[in-house]
């Protein structure tokens, strides 16, 4: 079948589609109706039907490839690499349900998540799945405050975490700033669950605190059935990353996210039982939720989970894996790929990569350069995949599991099966011709697997996400986007970061790719700063490939004045940045998100806000001194 048609058959006839979809999981109790829509813009899929994520990802493995591996933990931090088979990880995860079930865990209730990526956060996050509790992983290095603040809002009743973690070679405490986020919070959990691996020490608090090792060995026999649930049962809460403001709490549903996961494994993932993958995102992170942990295991892969840098102990390291594995499929960032451009290519070259068949990139807009240096690299696919972590998999991408879809440079793709994705006028509300640029939106229902509410706030679910556009059940990505001619989409920036020059409404991102194909440019940032004038101008921070090429005043003029001439003859003179800074580093998220929300404060003279998701905050110094020098 054409993608074409496959895509048609989602939109046209969307019960039957996920129907078929369906049949790629284990159903305990078949479901009495696909979708229940009764309720818009709450999408019930598969109800009545009874299913469990971790069954799916793990006890049904047992029967074909007990013995194959299933989790393999690799830690370039503390150099322990353990490779657990199905059945070694069926047995963890019952210990470790055993373990909650003894702390008073019910179902339903939430166990909060703060680890670094060891195989027992793994162990934990299928647990909570398997006796039907709720998990809300936050990512590792947040601090206390806003572990504190997501403690408040999703109240567990037990907390999972670990001593310590370890980046670039150094401890990082845990312990401490959650025991400084408990003290905090208005909610004290029960119970406290901790991983001791002898990085820091560590103090228990009586009566709360309990070590993992010594419970383990209680219950090493432990067999804890599977807990059936209702496909609309919660399996998790995930907050966002907080890039655009207040992070919302993404709940999530058993049933229909165990489909989207099989579904797009099979179609998009293109993975095969007995094959490997290796996505290096953290569990943290909605790609750890859906394709380190549930998806692969899901489709009968052996999953890479890994604590470590792409450049410890060299910037080889991860193509040592993919070779040693025989890594298949592989998942990062193209932040992470242009870390590694920095590097020297010998590093990649001396290994053997041809396992890997397709390298997958998201998160965050990947430029033309940065693909075309990896896709020439790996000699692979390179599939951009645009999505957030509401929706869970997918929105934009090509599904190669289909057809053969050409990509195109630029473009993450094509709308995905089950997305319905509208490019939407937002002063009329109307939809946009080819070429013209909107907010990236998708009519209801949304397909199985994305949000089912904000946690604990349907009001907000439905004001923050479906208000937007009066007149139709529109949801919107708060990305700007357009729609080429071939059904090929763009992503222009977020619909926060439009720039306004003097009525004319600019897209960050064109303005950073126009930038970036100035060959000496590795990455730049974009913003919008006021301007008494024109309501705003576009100002750039820009990092150069030969720094030394931009030292004295007069060469780094010159440049400028060569980026803005780029500009101009690309986009056009109202495009034109009105200042182009060089520095050596970006503000970003720990996740790889540009913070151009502070950079533009700090050009604005304003504080630079929540910064609890920084990196590293002396990009900000670097900004600061940029615009003063
Ligand atoms: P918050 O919603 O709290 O501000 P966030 O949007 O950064 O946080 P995520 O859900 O992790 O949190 O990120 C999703 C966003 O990342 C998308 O809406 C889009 O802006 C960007 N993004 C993701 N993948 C891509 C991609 N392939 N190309 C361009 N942008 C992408
Ligand atoms: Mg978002």
């Amino acid at each position: 079948m054409s993608y074409a048609a496959f895509y048609q058959k989602s939109i046209q006839a969307p019960e039957a589609f996920w129907d078929q979809e369906a049949k790629l999981i284990d159903w305990h109790k078949p479901y009495d109706q696909v979708l229940d829509h009764s309720k818009p813009p709450f999408a019930k899929w598969y109800v009545g039907g009874e299913t469990n994520l971790c069954h799916n990802a793990v006890d049904r493995w047992l029967a074909t490839q007990a013995d194959q591996p299933a989790l393999i933990a690799i830690s370039t931090e503390t150099n322990i690499e353990k490779t657990y088979s199905f059945a070694e990880l069926h047995a963890e995860v019952q210990r470790m349900a055993a373990i909650m079930l003894s702390l008073g865990v019910k179902q339903g209730d939430r166990v909060l998540i703060y680890m670094p990526m060891i195989a027992e956060a793994a162990f934990a996050m299928l647990a909570c799945a398997r006796i039907g509790a709720v998990h809300s992983v936050v990512f590792g290095g947040f601090a206390s405050k806003s572990l504190g603040t997501r403690i408040d809002d999703a109240k567990p009743v037990l907390v999972v975490s670990a001593d310590a973690g370890m980046r670039g070679g150094k401890a990082v405490p845990y312990k401490p700033l959650l025991d400084e986020a408990i003290a905090l919070a208005e909610h004290k959990p029960a119970h406290v669950l901790l991983v001791n691996r002898g990085l820091d020490e560590m103090k228990l608090v009586a009566g709360r605190d309990v070590d993992y090792a010594t419970a383990r060995a209680q219950h090493l026999d432990a067999q804890v059935p599977v807990t059936w649930l209702e496909s609309n049962a919660m399996s998790y809460v995930l907050y966002t990353s907080g890039t655009t403001g207040k992070p919302k709490g993404v709940q999530r549903d058993v049933g229909g996210y165990a489909v989207a996961l099989a579904s797009s494994m099979k179609h998009i993932f293109c993975g095969k039982p007995g094959e490997t993958y290796f996505a290096t995102s953290d569990i943290g992170w909605v790609v750890g939720h859906s394709y380190i942990v549930y998806g692969p295991l899901i489709a009968g892969m052996a999953t890479i989970m890994y604590e470590g840098t792409p450049i410890r102990p060299d910037a080889g390291i991860w193509w040592s894996i993919v070779e040693k594995y025989k890594v298949t499929r592989m998942f990062s960032a193209p932040t992470a790929v242009r870390v590694l451009k920095k590097h020297p290519l010998e590093l990649m070259r001396k290994y053997d990569l041809s396992s890997l068949k397709a390298l997958y990139l998201a998160g965050e807009p990947l430029d033309e350069t940065t693909s075309s240096w990896i896709a020439t690299e790996l000699g692979v696919p390179i599939v951009d995949n645009y999505w957030q972590t509401e929706t869970g998999w997918p929105i934009l991408s090509v599904a190669r599991g289909v057809e053969q879809t050409a990509t195109r440079l630029g473009s993450p793709g094509v709308a995905m099966y089950g997305y319905d994705v509208r490019i939407i006028n937002e002063n009329t509300g109307a939809e946009c011709a080819a070429n013209e640029k909107g907010v990236v939106a998708i009519k209801g229902p949304l397909p199985p697997g994305c949000m089912q509410t904000v946690y604990g706030d349907d009001q907000r679910f439905v004001n923050t996400y479906w208000s937007n556009f009066s007149h139709e059940q529109l949801y919107s990505t708060f990305d700007w986007g357009i729609r080429d001619a071939d059904g090929y989409y763009f992503i222009l920036g977020r619909t926060d970061d439009v720039i306004n020059v003097a009525g004319h409404r600019l897209g960050t991102r064109e303005i950073e790719e126009s930038i970036s194909s100035h060959p000496q440019i590795s990455e730049v940032a974009v913003v919008g700063v006021e301007d008494k004038l024109k309501g705003q101008v576009a100002v750039a921070f820009a990092i150069l490939k030969n720094p030394e090429l931009a030292e004295t005043p007069e060469q780094k003029r010159a440049l400028e004045a060569e980026v803005m001439s780029v500009v101009d003859k690309q986009l056009g003179a109202v495009a034109r940045p009105s200042r182009v800074h060089f520095v050596s580093m970006l503000p970003k998220t720990r996740s790889g998100k540009l913070l151009r929300r502070s950079i533009q404060a700090i050009c604005e003279g304003r504080e630079a806000g929540d910064l609890t998701t920084i990196e590293d905050p002396s990009s900000l110094q670097q900004i600061q001194a940029a615009l003063t020098a």
